[in-house]
């Protein structure tokens, strides 16, 4: 089934052009937000309403150099939408940062958290600045200031920032303490991704890899797959990666193929995945010249006879160049946007189930939902308990999406669209438009 063209013209969302050979994944994340809508028959003026931010902000931020000089960067922070409760999407600090983008990616948390059932709604921010070019003390500084300007942005009732691409538990601690030191008390739910010594919740770090691997075995079981019969590669071995590997592992699966951005690493016979994560310890963090396997380049991991292919290294990685050579029976997005747009239907047509990535890679932000729950509470759990939730939510979404699948007769994909914006539409309806 492809997407119709759309009658919708927002001027944020643009009109389907010629299939390009590069894809960009928010390109192709708004193609699938057009047909979802249709499929809907979503009423224009909530469309409309959903294609435009609630709110876009860019903040100066001046900072005095460890050299004495002053610099001025420019920082951001969209909430695409808060109709479901106070949105919530990470903060990135890299060179290319830019209004457009950070729109898309707040965007996409919309749909993310409405399609694990998570009461919040969706923003991204970031600043447009070279973290390696910068001390640790101008880190502090920059991020301080960045959360000075948003003070009335952001909020545990308003919008919770998170990590993202080059910021980490240490930025998260000084956005808190920040916002916490101009409110006059320690307010740690204010965001997620914090040392757990600060507020941070148990399994959050491998919470993204775990709800990967629990939608794969509810995929699995819909093809009448069991675990422990099963192949799988994946490639990326990082934090997604190595978790989703080891995981399938203790599921009895046979993990043929794993890699980093040094190759891929096969073996037919199965991988030791505890062996293959010591080696990385002791290896700078790198598998390059892992022994008990084969190399292979990463574009032949893709292709590599499996019958389950987890892609948790980087977007990009499936298009219409090689969607045709994929053997995998079940794609399951650890990573963000790793299938283009062009290469869904490829893959559709050859019978491969897509689990999209604003569900599969959901786990991340559903344990964040339990961070804050926690916080707020001042009351913390176990880190059983939290998987245990954890694989509850994951299983429901993947119930909720595969049904509206079945109903619609649609991809995964395009069924996890329609789920979560029929959810947001449908709350958004009942809440009215205040005026
Ligand atoms: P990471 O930095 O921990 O790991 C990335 C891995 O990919 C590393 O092993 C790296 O060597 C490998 N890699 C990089 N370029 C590669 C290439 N060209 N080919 C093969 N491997 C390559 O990152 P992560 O946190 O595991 O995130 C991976 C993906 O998952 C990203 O798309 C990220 O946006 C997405 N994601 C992460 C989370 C999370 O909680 N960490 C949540 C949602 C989505």
């Amino acid at each position: 089934m492809s997407p119709k063209k759309s009658s919708y013209n927002t001027g944020f969302y643009k009109e389907p052009g010629p299939i390009l050979d590069s894809e960009s994944p928010f390109e192709s994340m708004m193609e699938r937000f057009r047909f979802a809508a249709e499929i809907l028959e979503l009423d224009e003026g909530l469309f409309k309403y959903l294609a435009s931010p609630v709110k876009q902000v860019i903040v100066s931020v001046p900072i005095i150099m460890d050299s004495g000089k002053i610099e001025v960067f420019e920082g951001f922070r969209v909430i695409h939408d808060n109709v479901l409760g106070p949105s919530k999407g990470g903060v990135r600090f890299s060179p290319d940062v830019n209004l457009e983008e950070v729109k898309a990616l707040a965007a996409w948390m919309t749909w993310k958290c409405a399609v694990v059932n998570v009461p919040f709604g969706g923003a991204k921010g970031g600043i447009r600045c070279n973290p390696k070019e910068l001390s640790l003390g101008e880190l502090e500084r920059l991020t301080r200031r960045y959360t000075a300007n948003l003070l009335d942005v952001f909020g545990p009732d308003r919008d919770i920032p998170a990590p993202d691409m080059n910021t980490n538990e240490q930025v998260m601690a000084w956005i808190m303490d920040t916002y916490s030191m101009n409110a006059q008390r320690t307010e740690t739910a204010v965001v997620t991704g914090k040392p757990i010594i600060l507020g941070g919740s148990e399994g959050r770090k491998e919470a993204t890899g775990r709800g990967v691997v629990t939608v794969t075995l509810a995929a699995l079981n819909k093809l009448g797959l069991m675990p422990n019969k099963v192949t799988v590669a994946v490639q990326g071995f990082g934090n997604v990666g190595s978790v989703s590997a080891q995981l399938m592992y203790e599921q009895g699966a046979k993990v043929i193929a794993i890699s980093d951005v040094s190759g891929g690493y096969v073996n037919r016979a199965g991988i030791d995945i505890p062996h293959a994560l010591d080696y990385i310890k002791s290896n700078n963090n790198s598998l390059e010249g892992y022994p008990h396997a084969d190399l292979i380049s990463n574009s032949e991991l893709l292709e590599i006879d499996c019958d389950v292919l987890i892609p948790a290294a980087k977007e990009d990685q499936i298009s219409k160049h090689n969607a045709g050579n994929i053997k995998a029976k079940i794609i399951s997005e650890g990573a963000n946007g790793p299938v283009t747009a062009n290469a869904d239907s490829i893959l559709e047509q050859n019978g491969i189930m897509v689990i999209p990535d604003i569900l599969a890679n959901a786990g991340g932000v559903t344990v964040s939902y339990f961070e804050w729950v926690q916080d707020r509470q001042g009351y913390f759990w176990t880190e059983e308990r939290v998987n245990r939730r954890l694989n509850r939510m994951m299983r429901n979404a993947f119930d909720n999406v595969y049904n509206v699948s079945e109903k619609h007769k649609i991809t995964l994909r395009q069924a996890a669209y329609v789920y979560s914006i029929d959810r947001v539409a449908t709350t958004l309806k009942m809440r009215g438009i205040y005026a």
